[in-house]
C-alpha cells in the first residue's frame, strides 16, 4: 500500500516537474526574443519629496502567449540567461532619454532612478555604459540615480567598489534598494559611497499602528540622516503612513498613494500637476 502511494507520489511529482520545465523553457524562449520583438516597456513611478520630484523606472514585459509577466519572475531568469545586460542597457537609455525630455519641459530639478542588478556589475562595465548613455542623452549625471540591492554589495568585490566610486565621482546618485531585508549589513553604509537609502516596504505596510516598525523606521531615518543619506520610503499606500513618515523626517515617499507605476504619458501628467502645486506653495 505504502509502495503504491509512493509510486503515485513519484508519478505526480514527475508530471508536475515536467510541466514546470516545459513552462520554464517556454518562458526562456520568449524572453530571448522579448527585446527584439519590442515586448518590453518602461513604466515610471513618482518619488515625491517636499519640493523635489523624481521617479523610478520599472521594466514591464508583455508577451502574447504568456500575458503580462512580473519583473519579480523574469528579472532573475534574465540574469541567469545573461539577457539582463542588453535589457539593462535598454532601460537605462529609455529612462535617461525620457528624463532629459521632462527636464526640458519643466525646467525643474528632477531625477530618474534605474535598477541595476548585480550581474550587470559583475559582467559589464557599468561606468562606461552610464558615461555613454549620459553623453548620448545629454542628461546631467546628477539627474540619474542607480538603485542597487544588498546582493551587489554582499559580493564584497573591489571591482564593484571601484565602479561605485567612479559613478559617485561622476555625480551619479547611488541608492541602496530594499534596505532592511536580505543581508543588511551596516558596514555597507560605511564602505560604499551611497547617497540614498530606500526603506523596504515590508517596514511600511503595518504603519502607523505597528510600534516596532515605527521604532525601526525612526531609527533608520535618524541614522541615515547622520550619514548624509537621503531617505526614501517604498510602498506608501495610505495618508496615515505618509503623515507619519513626514513627521519622522523621511525625505521622499514612493507608493500607490501617490501613483502606481504608469506610462511615460501618465507620469508626465503627474509631473506637470506636481509642478503647479509646488509653484503655488512658493508664492
Ligand atoms: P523594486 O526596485 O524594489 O521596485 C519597487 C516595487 O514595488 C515595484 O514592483 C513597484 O511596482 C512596487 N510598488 C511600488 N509602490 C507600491 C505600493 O504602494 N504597494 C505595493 N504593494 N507595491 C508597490 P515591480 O515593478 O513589480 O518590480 C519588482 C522588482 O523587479 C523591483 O523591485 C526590482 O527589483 C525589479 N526590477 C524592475 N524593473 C527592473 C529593471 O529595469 N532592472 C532590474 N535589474 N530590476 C528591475
Ligand atoms: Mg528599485
Ligand atoms: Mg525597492
Ligand atoms: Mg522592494
Amino acid at each position: 500500500k505504502a509502495k503504491e502511494n509512493g509510486r503515485n507520489c513519484f508519478q505526480f511529482f514527475t508530471t508536475a516537474m515536467h510541466e514546470h520545465a516545459k513552462a520554464r523553457s517556454q518562458l526562456e524562449g520568449a524572453l530571448h526574443r522579448a527585446l527584439a520583438n519590442q515586448e518590453l516597456r518602461v513604466v515610471y513611478q513618482p518619488i515625491v519629496g517636499d519640493n523635489r520630484l523624481g521617479c523610478e523606472a520599472l521594466l514591464r514585459w508583455h508577451n502574447d502567449a504568456l500575458g503580462e509577466v512580473s519583473p519579480v519572475d523574469f528579472i532573475p531568469i534574465s540574469e541567469e540567461l545573461g539577457l539582463i545586460m542588453a535589457m539593462g542597457e535598454w532601460v537605462l537609455y529609455q529612462a535617461c532619454a525620457q528624463a532629459r525630455a521632462w527636464l526640458n519641459k519643466t525646467q525643474q530639478p528632477f531625477f530618474v532612478s534605474v535598477n541595476v542588478s548585480s550581474t550587470q556589475f559583475k559582467r559589464q562595465n557599468v561606468v562606461a555604459l552610464v558615461e555613454k548613455v549620459l553623453r548620448d542623452t545629454s542628461l546631467p549625471a546628477e539627474c540619474l540615480t542607480l538603485e542597487i540591492t544588498e546582493t551587489v554589495l554582499a559580493d564584497n568585490s573591489d571591482d564593484i567598489e571601484r565602479q561605485l566610486e567612479q559613478l559617485r565621482v561622476m555625480g551619479v546618485g547611488l541608492a541602496i534598494d530594499d534596505f532592511g531585508t536580505g543581508y543588511s549589513s551596516l558596514g555597507y553604509l560605511k564602505r560604499f559611497p551611497l547617497s540614498k537609502l530606500k526603506i523596504d516596504r515590508a517596514f511600511i505596510k503595518d504603519l502607523p499602528d505597528d510600534e516596532e516598525d515605527k521604532t525601526l523606521i525612526s531609527a533608520i531615518i535618524s541614522m541615515a540622516s547622520k550619514l548624509n543619506l537621503i531617505v526614501i520610503a517604498e510602498g506608501v499606500e495610505t495618508p496615515a503612513q505618509l503623515a507619519l513618515l513626514q513627521q519622522l523626517g523621511c525625505d521622499y515617499t514612493q507608493g500607490y498613494l501617490h501613483s502606481k507605476p504608469s506610462s511615460a504619458a501618465e507620469f508626465e501628467a503627474f509631473l506637470l500637476k506636481y509642478q503647479t502645486r509646488t509653484d503655488h506653495s512658493q508664492i
